[in-house]
């Protein structure tokens, strides 16, 4: 956990579109714990490593983007994983929101539990990375316990902000019969989820690994089938709606 007023960041985005909804400006913040089989940024695992910007130095840059922002964005918080930074997280998100700015938070769930209330308490969306519902494979998927994601998890219920759900698909590691019902299953239990979404893995990040001189954990394993990942993603929801409906 830094300690800081400063955020370090690996990347800014200054017109994102898919990092939540609408036109978005996406601070990739710097530092992860995990190490997820498919991640394509590992440039953002080391704690500050990167620029570094105070809360007033985000505000005065989202100033000149908001215009382009619309109804329906504004600025999304990402890594990395932003929870790494939550002091800074905290101070930022409020300042930008009393500015009417909308804040999302891109994150897999993994940081100081003492501050999650606090910087749920001042975001608008919780993007969350749902690595897999059980804990055998998010620790093959990971390389970590899945305790603290579910520790976010249940504070994240508590406080009752909006979630898009996304899970990435990696062929022959949780494309299977067995993650998708035990994801509906996890899903199904989760108030407030307004979006769920499954991502095809891509193998883009692997020129960042080499160029890191850093072993690409996936080399033999493809692109994920873009239209099996639709299917999927849709039989997901459907089954979501059904074990609801049952549970009702
Ligand atoms: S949580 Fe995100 S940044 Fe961290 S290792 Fe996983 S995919 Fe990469």
């Amino acid at each position: 956990m830094i300690k800081s007023n400063l955020g370090y960041f690996s990347k800014i985005e200054p017109f994102g579109t898919v990092d939540g909804p609408g036109v978005r400006t996406v601070f990739f913040l710097a530092g992860c714990p995990l190490r997820c089989l498919y991640c394509h940024n590992p440039e953002t695992w080391a704690y500050q490593n990167g620029n570094s910007l105070t809360g007033d130095e985000v505000l005065k840059m989202v100033k000149r983007y908001q215009s382009y922002y619309g109804k329906d964005g504004g600025v999304t918080f990402s890594g990395g994983e932003p929870l790494a930074q939550s002091e800074f997280l905290i101070e930022t998100c409020s300042l930008l929101r009393s500015n009417g700015i909308h804040v999302a938070l891109d994150t897999s769930g993994v940081g100081n539990p003492l501050y999650h209330e606090k910087v749920l308490n001042q975001v608008d969306l919780v993007i969350y990375d749902l690595k897999a519902a059980d804990s055998d494979l998010y620790r093959r998927i990971t390389s970590q316990p899945i305790d603290p994601t579910e520790v976010f998890l249940s504070t994240l219920q508590r406080v009752g902000t909006p979630i898009w759900i996304r899970q990435v698909i990696v062929p022959k590691i949780n494309d299977t019969p067995e993650n998708l019902e035990a994801t509906a299953q996890k899903i199904a239990t989760l108030k407030n989820v307004v979006k769920v979404e499954l991502l095809p893995y891509h193998t883009m990040g692997k020129a960042k690994y080499d160029k890191l001189h850093i072993a690409y954990p996936l080399e033999d394993t493809p692109a994920m089938d873009l239209e099996l990942c639709k299917r999927l993603n849709e039989s997901l929801i459907l089954r979501i709606e059904e074990i609801r409906n049952t549970n009702r």
